[in-house]
């Protein structure tokens, strides 16, 4: 499954740290495919990718394809932003549930439907000059709330 690959001009404002472990990861966000570790003793995923598995602590980690498609469990507007990030401010960053139960955080792309919690994300690679970070992006509100 693939990612929507949005190209942003500039680098990123804080590059995320980087180790030859995670480098699959950001190899393969920057193409546009999401994976992480799951584990080969337990068969768990884990997100971030993590050489450890946290669940059954096996040194025995395998890459695996993870679902672009969540829920919104939260999310804020940042105005008064870290000095990194000022000149990008204001934004929106999510806390996404994905279908396989991973919860991972990430900046929401408001355009063209505004965050809502409860609402149908996708995620998505949100490509800088310097490399990929994670994004999502609203495709569908949550139902009203029965009157
Ligand atoms: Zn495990």
């Amino acid at each position: 499954m693939t990612l929507e690959i949005l190209h942003v001009p500039g680098a990123r404002a804080y590059p995320p740290r980087q180790s030859v472990f995670t480098q699959p990861f950001w190899q393969a966000l920057g193409e546009g495919r999401l994976q992480s570790t799951c584990c080969r003793a337990c068969g768990r995923l884990a997100f971030p990718p993590r050489p450890i598995c946290p669940h059954c602590w096996a040194l025995d980690p395998g890459w695996s394809a993870l679902d672009k498609h969540g829920h919104l469990y939260s999310w804020t507007r940042i105005h008064a932003a870290p000095l990194a990030f000022a000149a990008e401010a204001p934004y929106a960053v999510g806390i996404v549930d994905l279908r396989q139960g991973i919860r991972l955080a990430c900046r929401l792309i408001d355009r063209p439907l505004a965050p809502a919690v409860g609402a149908e994300v996708e995620l998505l690679a949100l490509v800088y000059e310097d490399g990929p970070l994670l994004g999502a992006r609203v495709v569908a509100l949550p139902p009203e709330p029965a009157p």
